[in-house]
């Protein structure tokens, strides 16, 4: 996929970006630049495929809340509350416009607060099935792909949990869409690089 007309449209919107043709490649270079600090995750199976917090664990303090010995040791509250005041932030996005807009929709809606204020550094790292060409399109992908496979992964008593197919607009306690965001530019005083990859990462 030809990121340019994107890389574009973001640098306009004052966000740093950085482009990479795998995951290997976008690994590497986030190790070499995220060095000896705190570092918070959101929610996120981009990251997980992407193997980060194993590169990172070993020269930064990491917290991340889908890490399963953090949690038991610590409890999500605690590892989630650690995440939110870390040096870095890094997370994924449900859509990315062409034009640079970037949307999630969040539960506990930690993730989408810890892009909004508290980092010194936010990274979004975002593979190419996230990119939708208009601000409606991306916002339907939030709704009937990312956030109905994400209730199916966590197997919640949901509608959408049961097929993944689409969004049923629930009233379900366990709902999980619950804050929706849609960043136009980088939050005042905070840097956001944007780091795209030529490949399907997530949801
Ligand atoms: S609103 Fe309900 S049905 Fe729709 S995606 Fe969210 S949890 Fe699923």
């Amino acid at each position: 996929m030809d990121f340019s007309p994107i890389v574009d449209n973001l640098k306009k919107r004052e966000y740093t970006v950085s482009t990479f043709e795998n995951n290997i490649d976008a690994c590497e270079y986030l190790t070499k630049e995220i060095n000896g600090f705190s570092v918070g995750f959101g929610g996120s199976m981009t990251l997980k495929e992407l193997g980060l917090f194993d590169s990172l664990s070993s020269n930064n303090e990491v917290w991340w809340h889908g890490k399963g010995d953090q949690l038991k040791e610590y409890g999500s509250d605690f590892v989630i509350k650690k995440a939110m005041t870390t040096d870095i932030y890094i997370t994924s996005a449900n859509a990315l416009t062409e034009s640079g807009q970037i949307v999630n929709i969040d539960g506990r809606c930690n993730r989408i607060s810890s892009t909004l204020y508290g980092h010194k550094k936010i990274y979004y790292i975002i593979g190419k099935n996230k990119i939708a060409p208009t601000l409606e399109k991306a916002i339907w992908r939030a709704r009937n792909i990312a956030a109905p496979k994400n209730a199916q992964r966590l197997g919640i008593n949901t509608p959408c949990a049961v097929k993944g197919d689409k969004c049923y607009d629930c009233s379900s306690p366990q709902r999980i869409c619950r804050g929706f965001l849609v960043l136009e530019r980088p939050p005042s005083g905070i840097e956001v690089e944007i780091v795209l990859i030529n490949d399907s990462l997530g949801y």
